[in-house]
């Protein structure tokens, strides 16, 4: 496993389409290993292919709401992922590795449904909700080239991020 570096804001490859993964293969398997590392190293809660320079729709996000996990394994890996339900609202901070720094108040839905591959190609479909949900959203809009600061109401001062008010 190795340490990927974190595209910031201003990269390019941000804002292009990642395409769908058809070989479940090494190469993939890889990459996810290197993006858990990446992600757990940075201390986020999500990361998408594109923040490590590679336009493929794959994306890790943590599943917060399994306190009874260790941080690895509330990792989940999802290929090719699509929301096929989502319900109710939230509004609140969001962040992103590849905006440093920088918080936005973002409206998410509360719970959210989506199918994947795992990195054999099988299927699956898991919920979340919460923070969970939020950064379902948020990872699969990294896919799409959209980051948070696109879809924030306003974002934080900096005032309100050293008190720490929401
Ligand atoms: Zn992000």
């Amino acid at each position: 496993m190795a340490l990927r570096n974190i595209l910031k804001t201003g990269e390019p490859r941000l804002r292009k389409t990642s395409r769908r993964v058809t070989e479940f293969n090494d190469r993939l398997h890889q990459l996810l290993d290197d993006m858990k590392e990446t992600l757990l190293d940075a201390g986020g809660v999500g990361l998408a292919g594109p923040q490590v320079g590679v336009l493929r729709d794959v994306i890790l996000v943590m599943d917060t709401n399994r306190e009874d996990l260790t941080e690895e394994e509330q990792i989940i890996e999802l290929i090719n992922p699509q929301i096929v339900e989502k319900a109710g609202e939230q509004t609140g901070p969001e962040g992103c590795l590849s905006v440093p720094g920088e918080y936005g108040i973002v409206t998410r839905p509360e719970t959210v449904t989506v199918k994947a591959q795992d990195r054999y190609g099988r299927e699956f479909t898991v919920s979340g909700y919460g923070l969970t949900a939020r950064c379902f959203c948020h990872e699969i809009d990294h896919l799409s080239g959209i980051l948070f600061t696109d879809l924030a109401e306003r974002m934080m001062t900096p005032e309100e991020l050293a008190s720490g008010e929401e």
